[in-house]
């Protein structure tokens, strides 16, 4: 126990204070994953590599200048560069949106169109219509440029605000965004004319998903997964250093399996990046033997150290279900909760590979309010590492009891 006290400490302090930024495109999610595998490969796992193409990204400056005017604004997230002066429309329905003439125009953009964060155009696995509608009618407007003026109504993970209504490296028009205050200031100018100014770098780089594999079994795997990137501007301990520190430890734990299944640890790389570039390598390299898989073990957003560690259950077979409640029943840290789908069990379950989540109840309790995950206060000091340890002893027993 203790040695595995001090191997998730190191582990962990290695993810989120020695690397700091694990976001794809980094040098430290290259890091990461060159790390991952190194561990694995230490206890004689076979290794798999799976690499893609990513970009990191910097802003450097933004602002919007009209007459004496300067406001600061905010460079959305992975967007194109920009320097104009040039006419303004402001529209805040769809309806205005295909009504006014926008074509080579700044518009700033509020109301409903700006209240919501929008799901990338290319993010296959939940993609509401109303996003998809609104992203294209921009698309179509074939204005220069959008300044959004965020409403203060809307929800964003980790509760900061102003947040990036656009997130998205394929949405290739540049866009800024600024709160609802400066917004006001902004609007008070009636602004027909205006100066945009959106300095951003995308540097172009590498990413890899890390696959290790022990045992052979009876032709069907077990698959555990955690995303090993982290979100820009978080150290990201709980959001998902936690779950690969839990993987790590499942590496030693179960370094001389041989049962009945071929056990894989999967480090998925892209789970806080616009086009969860990890996830849609793994998929177009597996989509043929999904159905290999017996059982999916998600672990993102486990170990935190206030209440207990979540786990649903989610399109298991009976016999599956009543031995991983008398696994975790065993642990005192467990509590079961009702199945959530964000996350990237929900991509085996899409292939109807049944999977176990597993997460921190608190945050599941608290997910429209928190502000740990996704945030600079994502650190070492919210981890309890004796949840860390119990959640990697579970889920050993389980593999054996499976
Ligand atoms: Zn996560």
């Amino acid at each position: 126990m203790q040695h595995l006290h001090e191997l998730a400490k190191a582990h962990l302090s290695f993810l989120c204070e020695k690397i700091t930024n694990r976001c794809v495109g980094s040098k430290g999610n290259l890091s990461a994953t060159n790390f991952f595998s190194e561990q694995l490969e230490n206890y004689n796992w076979q290794v798999e590599r799976q690499a893609f193409e990513a970009f990191d990204w910097e802003s450097e400056y933004a602002c919007i200048e009209i007459g004496e005017l300067v406001l600061k604004a905010f460079s959305s997230p992975y967007s194109n560069s920009c320097n104009l002066k040039t006419e303004v429309e402001i529209v805040s329905t769809i309806e205005e949106l295909k009504k006014t003439d926008t074509v080579d125009k700044i518009l700033i953009v509020k109301g409903e169109l700006s209240i919501e964060q929008l799901m990338p155009k290319n993010f296959v696995f939940y993609n509401p219509d109303h996003h998809k509608n609104i992203l294209a009618s921009l698309e179509n407007s074939r204005a220069l440029a959008f300044i959004f003026i965020v409403g203060k109504s809307g929800f964003y993970e980790g509760g900061e605000y102003p947040f990036p209504i656009i997130e998205d490296g394929d949405f290739m028009i540049p866009s800024v965004f600024i709160s609802e205050e400066d917004g006001e200031q902004l609007l008070m100018h009636k602004p027909k004319m205006l100066k945009l100014i959106s300095r951003t770098k995308k540097i172009p780089s590498k990413g890899y998903n890390v696959i290790g594999r022990q045992g052979h079994g009876n032709g069907k795997r077990i698959t555990i997964t955690a995303h090993i990137d982290a979100k820009k501007g978080s150290s990201g301990a709980i959001d998902n250093g936690t779950g690969v520190v839990t993987m790590l430890l499942l590496s030693e734990l179960l370094k001389d399996y041989i049962g009945n299944y071929q056990i894989e640890l999967v480090a998925l790389n892209g789970e806080d990046y616009y086009s969860v570039p990890g996830q849609m390598t793994y998929l177009k390299n597996n989509k043929d033997n999904f159905s290999d898989i017996a059982l999916n073990i998600n672990i993102d957003g486990a170990g935190l150290n206030i209440g207990k560690t979540a786990y649903a259950l989610i399109n298991l077979p009976d016999v599956q279900i009543n031995k991983a409640r008398d696994v975790f029943k065993q642990f005192s840290g467990f509590v079961e909760g009702k199945p959530w789908l964000q996350g990237d069990h929900s991509m085996f379950l899409q292939f109807g590979v049944p999977a176990i989540a597993i997460s921190s109840e608190w945050l599941l309790d608290n997910l429209q309010t928190q502000r740990i995950t996704h945030t600079e206060n994502d650190t070492m000091s919210r981890v309890d590492l004796d949840k860390v340890i119990e959640l990697a002893n579970a889920i050993c027993t389980l593999i054996y009891k499976l």
